[in-house]
């Protein structure tokens, strides 16, 4: 079994074996989806794994009996020097060690920083470079209409579609100022830059949205919306810098890693439903945007809603969202299921704890076991992140049984910072 290339983190797998299951002479599927994007981890999965009791022997791969002919070596070496010429940037430039420094030591999901590795090396399989390795007959861009072909440097600086993302007002990034002729310059000129520029993890985070989206109108058939991929983005890159951070604070003393409780989102325990609210105030006067999430241990998205509600305060929204929550668990016949309401709302858990108010009074009751707890802002980002799309109307009706790829995107990293070993990947 090999190495993995690039020095990854400390607590990362760094061995082709850790990626196997022996007791099962399986791939660890988990894993690989944690570490790499969906295509390699299908090209992963088809490398059949014999059982480790048998014999190694050497094999030629380029024939079918495996045995070596010079016939074979010299179409497999005409073959290497054809995809050469694809996976080289189409100018002169020497990609600095700097850039892959900076690669791995992004503060960002292993699978972000492969990709990125991927993407400085022009390997991300866009409909140009699969054209020039003759397995599609389209090179163009799907994105837009200006009938270019879909190279990287198209599809993730120049594409008017995507310009849209560089020049949303959380971002403001002029590509344009930038050497935009091959990928890897455009990623060095960027990563030097101090002050003007979103932080690397953030621009990681935006080229990762934008293949993703970009795959997601190919396979799925699902347009995403530029300002829902930024927020996506700046999303991800918040949970992941506040989960490493705490990691770090946290090593020295223990020795492992553990999701925090205070900053991350935690699952209930089995046979539990954990259900997360916010309320947003204003999305416009007198009116807020309340969120629910419902999911289960295995951090799956097991329902929610979004809803305006006339409103005068950040509180009132609030408890709209508490009292909405309640209705709709009594409606699912939820309410004698072990269930946690989480909010970041502190004032509304000493409320619902110790004021009986008629609001609640009246549907409390009905509830066999319910707790409410408080929690903090980013271990809440699902239920935030709802809400204000909602107050901007950027979330569709049917969200919670089809979620938009920006809100699974969260749930599943969510669910794999929380350490959701049993999470559908
Ligand atoms: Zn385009």
């Amino acid at each position: 079994m090999g190495t993995l290339c690039g020095p990854l983190n400390r607590e990362e797998p760094k061995t082709v074996a850790s990626y196997i299951n022996t007791a099962q002479n399986a791939w660890n599927i988990q894993l690989l989806n944690h570490t790499f994007d969906e295509h390699i981890v299908k090209e992963i999965l088809a490398i059949k794994l014999w059982p480790a009791s048998t014999e190694h022997k050497l094999v030629w791969t380029e024939t079918v009996d495996g045995q070596y002919t010079v016939n074979s070596a010299y179409h497999f070496i005409q073959k290497s020097e054809a995809t050469q010429i694809v996976s080289c940037p189409s100018s002169s430039y020497i990609t600095p060690s700097h850039l892959w420094k900076q690669i791995w030591k992004t503060k960002t999901a292993p699978k972000i920083r492969i990709f990125l590795w991927s993407l400085s090396h022009n390997a991300v399989p866009t409909n140009y470079n699969l054209f020039r390795r003759r397995i599609t007959n389209d090179p163009f861009c799907i994105l837009c209409s200006t009938h270019s072909p879909e190279t990287t440097e198209h599809l993730f600086l120049q594409c008017p579609w995507t310009q849209h993302i560089w020049h949303h007002p959380n971002v403001q990034i002029n590509v344009t100022a930038y050497a935009t002729h091959c990928i890897d310059a455009w990623l060095t000129d960027i990563s030097q830059q101090k002050g003007n520029v979103p932080d690397f993890e953030t621009i990681a985070a935006l080229l990762w949205q934008i293949w993703k989206a970009r795959n997601h109108v190919i396979f799925r058939h699902h347009f995403t919306h530029p300002d829902q991929l930024v927020e996506s983005a700046l999303a991800l890159t918040h949970l992941h810098i506040t989960v490493q951070k705490q990691q770090s604070k946290q090593q020295p003393k223990t020795g492992k890693k553990s999701p925090n409780p205070n900053t991350t989102w935690l699952p209930p325990l089995q046979g539990m439903i954990k259900v997360n609210i916010y309320g947003a105030f204003p999305i416009a006067e007198n009116l807020g945007a309340i969120s629910s999430i419902t999911r289960d241990h295995t951090g799956s998205l097991l329902g929610g809603f979004t809803k305006s509600v006339p409103a005068t305060s950040a509180l009132a929204t609030e408890i709209q969202a508490f009292l909405y929550t309640l209705k709709d668990l009594l409606q699912q016949g939820k309410h004698h299921s072990d269930l946690i309401i989480e909010t970041d709302c502190l004032i509304l858990v000493e409320v619902i704890n110790h004021e009986r108010l008629p609001l609640w009074e009246d549907i409390l009751p009905s509830f066999s076991n319910l707790k409410v707890h408080h929690c903090r802002r980013s271990a809440n980002a699902l239920a935030d992140w709802a809400a204000k799309a909602h107050g901007r109307g950027s979330l569709s009706p049917t969200w919670a049984s089809s979620p938009p790829p920006p809100l699974l995107d969260l749930i599943c990293n969510e669910a794999l910072l929380a350490g959701c070993t049993l999470f559908p990947t």
